[in-house]
């Protein structure tokens, strides 16, 4: 386990997020060292309590927010965060676009879809909603949509993890295709992330693989 153990296990053109939350900000500063800068947390609390800001933090490090975003925690998570990827509806990309423009900050944002059609899993449910919010982020001066982002389902279902992940690959070429130009498709976790490659994922969020399991 670690990063760079991971990191070989992944094709040079995927990148390799490893998702840091739960532990502590001495694992984040090891997978540092071995040359991670990015790193995915799910909760903006934990960000606020575990990384110094933006500005204190060791060159080139980076916190991608990859969690549900509530409306309260927007104006903090702009501010401590450079990408979210975690964007489930047109209002919040709204609000995330706003609290941007009142610092001046433009931020990197990915949508994410539910693929699984599971009740429990955040993200856009309708392609129609996603296309939508996609549409509109070209009018939003302070967000760049970037690609798009999903959890797989539950389970070992290989067929269905396989189903999740071409279903999203699909909206995403249709997106880009006729929306706008997206280059972020991001999906596939530690129990995954081989098959997400396989259907054309060009960025896995690893955990329990690199820093192993969470309590
Ligand atoms: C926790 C989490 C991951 C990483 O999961 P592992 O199974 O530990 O690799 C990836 N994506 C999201 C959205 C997560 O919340």
């Amino acid at each position: 386990m670690g990063y760079l153990e991971i990191r070989k296990t992944i094709p040079e053109h995927v990148f390799l997020l490893p998702v840091s939350k739960t532990k502590s900000y001495e694992s984040v500063l090891e997978a540092y060292g071995e040359g991670a800068r990015a790193f995915g947390e799910n909760r903006v609390q934990e960000i606020e309590k575990k990384f110094p800001l933006p500005e204190d933090r060791p060159e080139g490090m980076l916190v991608f927010l990859i969690g549900q975003l509530q409306k309260n925690k927007v104006r903090k998570a702009v501010r401590l965060c450079s990408r979210i990827e975690s964007v489930d509806s047109l209002d919040l990309l709204k609000l995330i676009d706003k609290e941007c423009g009142k610092i001046g900050k433009t931020i990197d944002v990915l949508l994410e879809f539910n693929s699984s059609g599971e009740e429990n899993k955040s993200g856009f449910r309708s392609e129609e909603d996603l296309k939508e919010a996609a549409e509109a982020s070209k009018c939003l001066e302070n967000v760049n949509l970037l690609g798009l982002m999903t959890v797989g389902p539950l389970g070992m279902d290989e067929e269905k993890n396989r189903e999740a992940f071409r279903r999203t690959r699909l909206l995403f070429e249709e997106v880009s295709s006729s929306i706008c130009p997206l280059s972020v498709l991001s999906m596939g976790m530690s129990s995954d992330y081989l098959q997400a490659i396989d259907e054309g994922s060009t960025e896995v969020r690893i955990g329990t693989a690199i820093f192993g399991g969470r309590a």
